[in-house]
Formats: structure tokens, C-alpha cells, sequence
């Protein structure tokens, strides 16, 4: 397909198309991030696994792992490729990106399009590490999906984001009209809450991690994280408390469970990485948390705290996964990258600001437009330095 200039499609708020040039800056930020504060590579993380790699704290994982260690990186994901007029998805282009840069400098890059639920994806993935990596020090599980086919029975599963045992009542933004409305939200069944257990809790880590044990791929010491979330009490009811959370507890279980039944006997660790509140697809798909995440930005910032995806990730990885680095916990074992939102003087902040916003004062007294364009920027619009008028290749390969 000739070269054309792309502009932002939306449908509402979501943007259904995606901008190559402006997600391949996306990534050279973030690989520029790592290397300016690791000039030469750490030790400790030589192959690595990320489920979950292309967008969102999966895709800095696998930068923070490939630019500040060296690491040779094997990425899973789910995108869409492009099929002319359409573009592809944003985190298709990411990694095109990753992939560019990776030849560039040298570093082994792998990826598996494919849906990470799926026997035949772990089936493939096991060839390539086994092929070209071989041992793994590292497994990263970062997916964040709507539904889930369960490999073994076929059943389909769907996530919903809803609050267990009452409704929930507080205020949210309406994406579409930009109006601050009040939102009730009903109480999710039973079977709701299993399903998104089934989705987005530990039984699928705990598969991947199965199948690379009984292949023998995992190094011995090696170690496997998987990301959550816990947020401040205002978002409780939707998030903490809610379907999403009792699949949260769910990944705390799997964590004990897969570390007792396979890292112990290689020495190594599993745990959960407890991050902070990022403007991401899935994250902005959560009621209430927009407004949340229009807010908490104000505070950070005010204090020098402000961190993104790739500063949070080269937190994790040069704190607490490089060699002679000794991963700080909680006493649940979870290692906490949310210590700055939620100390009490910026959560104070926002709750001192909450109960005043209205549609009228949303753009005066909150960060929404940052969280506008920071989530129009996924998608690789709104980028700096990008020329949207000049035409670009949307038929790219990885
Ligand atoms: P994201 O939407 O940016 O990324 C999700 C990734 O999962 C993408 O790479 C996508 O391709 C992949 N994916 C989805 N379904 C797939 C499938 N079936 N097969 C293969 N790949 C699939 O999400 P994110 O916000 O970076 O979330 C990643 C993890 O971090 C989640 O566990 C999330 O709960 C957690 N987390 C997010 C936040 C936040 O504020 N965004 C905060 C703390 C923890």
C-alpha cells in the first residue's frame, strides 16, 4: 500500500486506528529513558520472557530488560496487524518499533503474535527459547485482556469491571462528552466474578510457568513477576474490592503456588509487582479511575514523584531485579512500586480536590487534558516531533 498521511480515528474516546511514526517515538523515549541511566548494561537478566509485551507496562519490561541489561527478549502478544485502508494496532507498530531499534543495537528480539491463552502459543514460544534463548532468568506476565478461551475446555470467558457484593456509587467522567456525571454501578454475580477470575487472575501464569519448567527452560535462580494493582480507597469499591481485584488475589495465590511448587526447587522467586496508576488501554476502560488518573498526576508532579510506565519498570528492573539488588516486600511478599501514589500527603490532595470537580472546572482544576492526550499518545497521536500531514508506511512487518 503508497505511503499516507495518518489522522486520528476515534469512536467516542477510543482511538480505532493508530499512528506508526508516533508509536516508534513512543518506544525510542522509552529506550532512551533506560539508557540514560544504565550508559552500560546491568548484570543479572540475560533471556527474558514477556507476556503481554506490546503495549503498557509489558512493552517497558521488555525495553527496561533488552536496553538496560542486554537481555535477549522473547515478547507475547495479541495485535492486529494492518489490512489496507486500516492500520494496524498501536502495539503492533510498538514492537515493528522494538524491533528496528533492537537490530540497530545489536540485541535479540523475538515475538509471538498470538493469543497467550492458548497451548499453541506456549507450545511456540517454548521452541523459540529453546531454539534461541535457552535458560530463562526471567518470565514477566503483564496481559491485560477483555476474555480469555480456556485452552483445556474451550469455555469462553469475559472479564467485567464491577464491584462485588453492593453497588458502587461515586463520580466518573464520560469520556464521550467530557461531563463529570455521578455513576452507579450495579454488583457483579457470582459467575461474573469467576469469569473474571478465569481472565485476568493466576490460573494462565501458573500454565506458562508449568510448561517451562517441564521443558526444562527455566535457569536455575530464576525468577517470574507478575503485575497488579491496589490504588487508594476511593477506587476500592471498583477496583481493590471489585471483579478486577478478586482477580488480583487471585495472582497473589498463584504467586505462592508457583513459587512453592516450581521456583523453590530451582532457587529462584515469584512474586507480584504492586504498580502504580498509568493512563493504558485497560487502565482507562476502568470507571472512575480516569478521573482518578486526571488527578493524581497534579500531585505527583507538584512533589518531583511523577513516574510513567518506563520510569516505574526501570525502577523494578534496576532496584529490585539486578544482580546484587534485593527485591524490597511487603509483608504479603508483593513488591510496591505504588509507595509514591499512595503517600498519604498526595492521596490527601486528591481527596481534598475530588469532591470539587464539575464538567465546568474539569480542564482548570484537573489534568485532563494530559490524560486526554496521554491516552490519544498510545496510539501514537499527539506525539512531539511528529509531522501528521507528511505520509507514512502503514504496512509494516515485525
Ligand atoms: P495494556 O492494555 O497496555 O497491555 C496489555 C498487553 O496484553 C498487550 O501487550 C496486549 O497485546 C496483551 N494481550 C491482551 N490479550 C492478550 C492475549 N489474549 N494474548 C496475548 N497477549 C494479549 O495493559 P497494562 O495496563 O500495561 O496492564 C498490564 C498489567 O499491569 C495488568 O496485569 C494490569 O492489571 C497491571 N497494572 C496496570 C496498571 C495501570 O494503571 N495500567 C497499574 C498496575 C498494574
Amino acid at each position: 500500500m503508497p505511503a499516507q498521511a495518518v489522522k486520528r480515528k476515534s469512536r467516542g474516546f477510543i482511538c480505532i486506528n493508530a499512528h506508526p511514526e508516533g508509536c516508534r517515538r513512543n518506544v525510542a523515549r522509552q529506550i532512551a529513558a533506560i539508557i540514560s541511566h544504565a550508559p552500560s548494561p546491568r548484570a543479572g537478566l540475560r533471556n527474558v520472557l514477556v507476556i503481554g509485551a506490546s503495549t503498557g507496562y509489558g512493552l517497558a519490561s521488555r525495553i527496561a530488560a533488552a536496553w538496560g541489561f542486554g537481555a535477549r527478549t522473547l515478547g507475547v502478544f495479541f495485535e492486529r496487524p494492518s489490512e489496507a485502508p486500516k492500520t494496524a494496532s498501536a502495539g503492533f507498530y510498538n514492537t515493528a518499533a522494538l524491533h528496528e531499534f533492537a537490530r540497530r543495537d545489536r540485541l535479540f528480539a523475538a515475538s509471538l503474535n498470538m493469543d497467550a491463552f492458548s497451548d499453541a502459543a506456549k507450545r511456540q514460544a517454548i521452541e523459540i527459547i529453546r531454539r534461541e534463548m535457552m535458560p530463562l532468568d526471567l518470565v514477566v506476565y503483564s496481559l491485560a485482556s477483555p476474555r480469555r478461551v480456556h485452552p483445556k475446555t474451550g469455555q469462553v470467558f469475559s472479564s467485567v469491571l464491577k464491584p462485588v457484593g453492593a453497588s458502587f456509587t461515586n463520580k466518573t467522567i464520560e469520556l464521550d462528552s467530557e461531563k463529570v456525571v455521578p455513576v452507579t454501578l450495579q454488583p457483579a454475580t457470582e459467575q461474573e466474578v469467576a469469569d473474571t477470575v478465569a481472565v485476568m487472575g493466576g490460573e494462565d501464569w501458573e500454565m506458562w510457568l508449568s510448561a517451562l519448567y517441564d521443558e526444562g527452560l527455566l535457569a536455575d535462580g530464576a525468577r517470574t513477576i507478575a503485575y497488579s494493582y491496589i490504588g487508594p480507597a476511593v477506587t476500592w469499591p471498583i477496583y481493590r474490592d471489585g471483579t478486577i481485584g478478586q482477580a488480583k488475589k487471585d495472582l497473589d495465590a498463584a504467586a505462592l503456588r508457583i513459587r512453592a511448587r516450581i521456583m523453590a526447587r530451582l532457587g529462584g522467586a515469584a512474586r507480584v509487582s504492586v504498580n502504580k496508576a498509568v493512563v493504558t488501554q485497560a487502565s482507562a476502560a476502568i470507571p472512575v479511575v480516569p478521573l482518578y488518573l486526571s488527578l493524581l498526576p497534579l500531585a505527583l508532579r507538584k512533589r518531583g514523584l511523577d513516574e510513567g510506565c518506563i520510569e516505574q519498570m526501570r525502577r523494578l528492573f534496576f532496584d529490585h531485579l539486578s544482580d546484587g539488588a534485593a527485591p524490597k516486600t511487603d509483608d504479603a511478599g508483593r513488591i510496591r512500586l505504588d509507595d509514591r501514589e499512595l503517600r498519604p500527603d498526595v492521596q490527601a490532595e486528591i481527596a481534598e480536590l475530588w469532591p470539587r470537580v464539575t464538567t465546568e472546572n474539569l480542564r482548570q482544576i484537573t489534568a485532563f487534558g494530559d490524560f486526554q492526550r496521554e491516552f490519544r499518545s498510545l496510539f501514537g497521536f499527539e506525539v512531539e516531533g511528529v509531522d501528521y500531514d507528511a505520509p507514512v508506511e502503514t504496512d509494516l512487518a515485525l
